[in-house]
């Protein structure tokens, strides 16, 4: 780690304090938590052996942390533990995804919103607006309290809070075509935030193989819109319709539910991870433009250690919502 980015560190954690809520700057990619430079970004997610060195205090869970992401989801039905992780080359666990056991409903109740291009200030805003972000560090569509999308879990209601994208794809699936685990081209993240802070993140894997060259359409207004300045939101584009449900993949997939964490520092826990198993199809010409954002905003695979992955049969996406429809809740973005 390079001395300039430590000094931005350490000034990061004086402005933010060691004892705030995890969930207070969480996905933000905040100056003040990462330094200008992403040079912190890119010690966590290129070297995974420097992971343990010179993390101060406040990130300590992205190096001693049990419970990480991501991971590499083995759905093969081989009962043998794969013995080294694919990508960190250590020793893991890595066993089979199991049936669920708990039987907890997973429902997709995403509206559509329209865009503003009135920055900082979609935060603050009650109607259903939501602005397009360069946080720095990734490529992202932000959502004002006056969104009403929602992910439900059982009957547990978590509000779509923001969306953003990785390149290439965060989580590894283990398969008996790909014992080493494939990566895809993309991973898009939406992220779910309750009023009590809990986290859970639905993860769609972004194919730009299998002659997928056709161009999703809500994906090119992504690209079209973000600026590519860092911490900077979309001066045009006002008044755009999107519609997220329409990212998730049809067809009815299974989904890999597992406890992990953040993916960024600071890699704070207790996050409900949920990776959908049907990937989206996009065009590589589309997963070139987000890499002209950011070359490389991954992180590699963390061991599984003593997780289970869990398979949801059913992933219920509702897409005849009252775009009008507003529940007065008050949240960060
Ligand atoms: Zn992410």
């Amino acid at each position: 780690m390079q001395k300039s980015s430590m000094s931005f560190l350490f000034l990061g954690l004086v402005l933010i304090g060691p004892n705030l809520p995890a969930s207070a700057f969480l996905w933000e990619h905040t100056e003040e938590s990462q330094g200008h430079d992403g040079t912190l970004w890119a010690n966590i997610s290129g070297e995974p052996s420097a992971n343990a060195a010179n993390l101060p205090y406040a990130f300590a869970e992205c190096a001693i942390g049990a419970h990480q992401s991501p991971i590499a989801i083995n759905v093969t039905s081989n009962p043998t533990p794969i013995s080294v992780n694919p990508k960190t080359q250590s020793p893991d666990n890595n066993p089979p995804a199991e049936r669920e056991r708990h039987v907890n409903s997973l429902t997709v109740r995403y509206t559509p919103s329209t865009s503003t291009i009135e920055g900082p200030a979609f935060a603050t805003d009650e109607k259903n607006v939501y602005v397009f972000r360069n946080t720095g560090h990734a490529v992202q569509v932000s959502f004002s309290p006056g969104y009403s999308g929602t992910l439900l879990i059982g009957k547990d209601v978590y509000p779509l809070v923001q969306l953003h994208f990785h390149t290439p794809s965060e989580h590894i699936v283990v398969t008996d075509h790909y014992p080493a685990g494939k990566q895809f081209a993309g991973e898009l993240h939406f992220v779910h935030q309750r009023d009590d802070g809990r986290l859970a993140v639905l993860g769609v894997l972004l194919d730009d193989s299998h002659g997928s060259t056709g161009t999703n359409p809500i994906l090119q207004k992504i690209i079209d819109y973000t600026p590519h300045d860092h911490d900077t939101y979309n001066k045009t584009g006002a008044d755009q319709w999107l519609d997220p449900s329409r990212l998730i993949p049809a067809d009815d997939p299974h989904v890999y539910a597992y406890a992990g964490s953040l993916t960024t520092p600071p890699c704070s826990e207790g996050v409900s991870w949920y990776v959908v198993s049907e990937p989206l199809k996009v065009a590589p010409a589309q997963i070139k433009k987000l890499e002209a954002f950011f070359p490389a905003n991954s992180r590699v695979v963390q061991n599984t250690a003593t997780r289970t992955v869990e398979i949801h049969n059913h992933l219920h996406v509702d897409q005849d919502q009252n775009p009008n429809r507003h529940d007065g809740h008050h949240r960060r973005r």
